[in-house]
């Protein structure tokens, strides 16, 4: 049981944990410092996710505003663009906007990673409410001296892999959806090319934190293995 909190095995989260909160913390000074400021052109976010789709030629798509910073994000489900501030004119919030009508593009045109990552949606998020339990309960079994135990451990860890694939999908998918926004946001003349730049830089940031996700998930399943090599190892 001391495994988990042997430092040795806590060491391989720092790297990961100091990724992902630089991440946090830039995409937050991104968006804040360009929130304040109003594009030139003044359509709103919510204006600017209606033209990007029009132009891509998909409808039925509805918008709604959520009340959550940064909560903005598009559901497949329901074909539901969510955005936080969605009658802002902010360079922050129309790149945001844009982004993620960039997903709705994604869906509507059938984009893989998408569809592969919605189809995964419930495996990983039933693997990653039974992967610590197992593992846990495994663990504490291997240390009783139950052979079994060892068996829960990897099977913990098998399930946490779906997690951490979950999370490496992710990434196509959202450099797709920001690398679409920055290209219509430019033909379309919604942004200037000054603007375009710090639409750029939020982008950057936002896909910078999915990265840190997957670091922080690989991260993770390292020490899991780590773990649970140093439990069969001292069995033997
Ligand atoms: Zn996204």
């Amino acid at each position: 049981m001391l495994w988990l909190f042997d430092i040795r095995t806590l060491i391989v989260l720092i790297p990961a944990m100091l990724f992902a909160f630089y991440a946090q913390y830039k995409v937050k000074s991104a968006y804040t410092k360009y929130a304040r400021l109003t594009t030139r052109r003044r359509i709103t976010a919510a204006e600017a996710a209606e033209l990007l789709l029009e132009r891509a030629g998909v409808s039925g798509v509805r918008i709604e505003p959520i009340g959550r910073t940064l909560g903005d994000h598009y559901d497949p489900r329901t074909k539901t663009l969510r955005l936080s501030r969605p009658t802002s004119p902010s360079i922050a919030d129309v790149g945001v906007a844009a982004h993620e009508a960039g997903h709705a593009i994604q869906h509507a045109q059938g984009y893989a990673p998408l569809a592969l990552r919605s189809a995964v949606v419930p495996v990983a998020s039933f693997g990653s409410q039974l992967a610590f339990p197992l593992f846990f309960i495994g663990l504490l079994f291997a240390y009783m001296g139950a052979e079994f135990g060892i068996t829960l451990l990897y099977a913990g860890i098998a399930l946490f892999c779906g997690v951490v694939l979950f999370t490496l999908i992710t990434l196509p998918m959202e450099f797709d959806a920001s690398r679409r926004a920055i290209q219509a946001l430019a033909q379309t003349g919604i942004v200037t090319r000054e603007e375009l730049g710090a639409v750029k830089e939020v982008l950057y940031a936002a896909a910078l934190t999915y990265v840190a996700a997957a670091a922080m998930a690989i991260a993770q399943l390292l020490r899991l293995l780590l773990i649970a090599s140093a439990v069969s190892g001292r069995r033997r």
